[in-house]
């Protein structure tokens, strides 16, 4: 590699400082900091950003371009529109606005007019911007009384006698001190060294089945794109990897065992007759198809692997009672595992109001029970029950005598690993995961392999769409005047308040103060719930709640998942900026449950452009997917589905809400190949597998591949 005669991608190569032949590290893996210019505490601002070694340059993507195709005289410019200038500094200063902030201003001037360019809380740039210097803007242009201007455009300081570094230019995420122009210099010194000791892992054939252009290119174009169409088509072969890696590392996993059984279930027992007969509400059609899936699962010889999504209220619980009762009436015993103790104890009070009648036993395993040594000899038996709890249940490898269908609430990252762990001697319970995250098809048939797949559409009929209200902070008082109101009527409130530093001991003081200081509201009865509080006292308290014993619940984000109280029609969310947009969802979806119209206060002053888009989103739509594809533009792919979690993560350039057709292609590949060569043998596919087992290791640290 490192000979010196590099290829010139463009203007920009040339300005490269150079680097003597010898210099610099040889091999992909060798440390960051054999990188001249990469002393210690670059290499732990880099290691922020995912690089700890030489190769992890090339897959430091662009988070995004500025464009800079053209530039524009200045006298051309028209307010509005995005443009890039280049221009004399003629005049840099610092002056104090009418508001009392300090601006760092300089003139452009290009021959053809003036441009002024302001900075704020930039006086540094006074050393670096000086007049006579020459320099690129690129910004929004704005007229500002007759003068054109812009506002902290991006820049860069020309060179005397060098021509400016046109197209798109891009830009890198940060951590730490970085800057942005190092790291453009990073790449465009060594992406085209590095690329080409990297193979193509993808074999000739497929390649031009595919038409797929070469990697090499798409990964130097991607950071270097000559223009709009070069980079869509880069970044069209990236994204097909990225999809075709974790479809493979799914597929390999997903290796089916055959011999595998599920127990023998019965659908058409009485118990399932007389559950349904006691349901107070018919089912909706969306429930009647699903439950057809289901049903025709737990009858059949293999055992399920299904996951059930439905938007918060569609109504997922008597599916999942469903499931339940007909393990028990078929002789099994049945459980159900929820995301939070507080959860598996509302489930627990949901079944044994239900199933109790019908002779059906239910028992909740939490904390304390675990100790309950009576109990846990009942469940290592054969009697036919429903167990609740939380993973604990399979994370502390509960016995079980005869357990024959296991439900999943709201835990899509259920994953295979825990899978695994129910099975037994050949005999797989029947499994279904339920989750409110809406996931489209093709990329939960990816991301988790065998899982089917069953969708709840609509709600349960009668069901006023939630009113969503964003308030700034100063007219807190106008939410708690109609929570005033709505206790008035006889209905309920929940009161979510700030996040705390992301801690849930933090965020249940506030609560309590919050709490407080609504006790004073003269025929307010309320109450506080949050994750520090024992298990006895949270059941108390949401049984209180339940019962219109309380008016108002405070509480944390505990609140988020799974509450149920159908009188509840008011909530306000304090400080709603510093919540993630599915949480905000989440917590919504704790009102609007009964026939009465329900409100969601979201009080806030959001600090940031992103803060105030969630808070527009959440006020523009209810809707689960519409909030989904929102929240994936605002935070960017890699980051949604609790992907992370799941261990695949891997999502780094694909946006998987959009590029649903390169999916569905790449899966299709990656069936063909582990058709044809199921363990990725032969010769041509060894780049694919070794790139397939880092993807894996990544995922299932210290499990043992082969
Ligand atoms: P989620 O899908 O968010 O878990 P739940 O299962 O908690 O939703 O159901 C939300 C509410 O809708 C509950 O109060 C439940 O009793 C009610 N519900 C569910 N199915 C129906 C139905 N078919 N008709 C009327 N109400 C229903
Ligand atoms: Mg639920």
């Amino acid at each position: 590699m490192a000979d010196g005669s590099l290829p010139q991608t463009g203007a920009g190569m040339s300005r490269r400082p150079r680097n003597a032949g010898g210099d610099g590290p040889r091999a992909l893996g060798d440390p960051i900091t054999t990188v001249p210019g990469v002393g210690p505490k670059r290499a732990q601002d880099l290691a922020k950003l995912g690089i700890t070694r030489v190769g992890d340059i090339v897959t430091l993507w662009p988070r995004r371009y500025i464009d800079r195709q053209h530039i524009t005289p200045i006298w051309q410019l028209m307010a509005g529109e995005t443009a890039t200038v280049k221009g004399r500094i003629q005049d840099a200063r610092v002056v104090v606005t009418a508001r009392q902030r300090s601006v760092f201003r300089i003139t452009l001037d290009d021959g053809t007019g003036r441009l002024e360019v302001t900075f704020f809380h930039a006086a540094w740039l006074r050393r670096q911007l000086v007049p006579g210097l020459s320099l690129l803007v690129t910004g929004r242009v704005e007229a500002f009384s007759h003068r054109l201007s812009m506002v902290h455009p991006e820049f860069e300081v020309l060179e005397e006698g060098r021509e400016p570094l046109l197209g798109l230019i891009p830009i890198y995420p940060l951590a730490g001190d970085l800057r942005q122009r190092f790291l453009q210099e990073l790449t465009r010194q060594w992406v085209p060294r590095l690329v080409p000791q990297m193979p193509d892992p993808i074999p000739m054939a497929i390649r031009q089945n595919e038409r797929l252009p070469d990697r090499h290119w798409a990964v130097k174009t991607i950071h270097f794109p000559p223009d709009s169409k070069a980079l869509e088509e880069a970044r069209r072969r990236l994204v097909f990897d990225e999809f075709l890696r974790i479809a493979l590392a799914v597929l390999w996993l997903a290796k089916p065992d055959g011999a595998v059984k599920g127990p023998q279930l019965h659908a058409d027992n009485p118990l399932v007759a007389q559950f349904l007969q006691v349901l107070p509400f018919e089912l909706t059609a969306g429930q009647k198809r699903a439950w057809d899936d289901i049903r025709q699962d737990l009858t059949g010889p293999d055992p399920m692997a299904r996951l059930l999504q439905g938007d918060v209220g569609s109504g997922k619980t008597v599916l999942a009672a469903l499931t339940l009762v007909t393990a028990v009436g078929s002789g099994w015993q049945a459980a159900l595992m929820a995301p939070t103790e507080l959860l598996a104890e509302q489930h627990y009070l949901v079944l044994r109001r239900l199933l109790e009648p019908l002779g059906i036993p239910v028992v909740l395993r939490t904390g304390r029970q675990a100790k309950d040594a009576s109990l846990t000899e009942l469940m290592a038996g054969p009697t036919p029950l429903i167990v609740v709890g939380t993973q604990a249940l399979v994370s502390e490898g509960v016995q079980f005598g005869r357990l024959g269908a296991v439900v999943i609430d709201e835990q899509h990252r259920f994953g295979v690993r825990q899978r695994a762990r129910l099975g037994e001697k050949g005999l797989m319970p029947h499994m279904l995961v339920m989750t409110a995250t809406p996931i489209p098809r093709t990329l939960a048939l990816t991301v988790y392999g065998d899982l089917q797949l069953s969708r709840i559409e609509g709600k349960p009929p009668g069901r006023q769409p939630v009113t969503t209200v964003h308030l700034p902070m100063s007219q807190r008082r106008q939410a708690y005047q109609a929570v005033r109101d709505a206790v008035r009527r006889g209905e309920q409130a929940y009161v979510v308040c700030p996040l705390v530093d992301d801690n849930e001991e933090g965020q249940g003081k506030a609560a309590v103060q919050l709490a407080d200081g609504m006790k004073q509201v003269p025929g307010w009865r309320v109450g506080v719930i949050h994750g520090k509080m024992s298990a006895e006292e949270k059941s108390s308290v949401m049984d209180d709640f339940r019962h219109h014993r309380l008016d108002v619940l405070v509480g944390t984000t505990i609140l988020e998942v799974g509450v149920d109280v159908p009188n509840a029609t008011m909530m306000v969310i304090e400080e709603a900026d510093r919540f993630g947009l599915a949480q905000l969802h989440q917590l919504r979806g704790r009102v609007g449950r009964g026939v009465k119209p329900s409100t969601c206060y979201l009080l806030a002053d959001p600090k940031t452009e992103e803060g105030s888009a969630r808070l527009q989103a959440m006020v523009e739509t209810d809707d689960g997917l519409t909030l989904a594809e929102r929240d994936l533009e605002l935070r960017g792919p890699g980051e949604i589905l609790g992907m992370r979690q799941h261990g695949l993560s891997g999502f780094q350039l694909a946006n998987p809400l959009k590029d649903l057709a390169w999916l569905e292609r790449a899966r299709e590949v990656a069936r063909q190949l582990i058709e044809e060569d199921s363990r990725l043998a032969r010769p041509e596919h060894q780049a694919l597998r070794q790139w397939v087992f880092e993807a894996l290791s990544e995922a299932l640290p210290g499990q043992v591949l082969h």
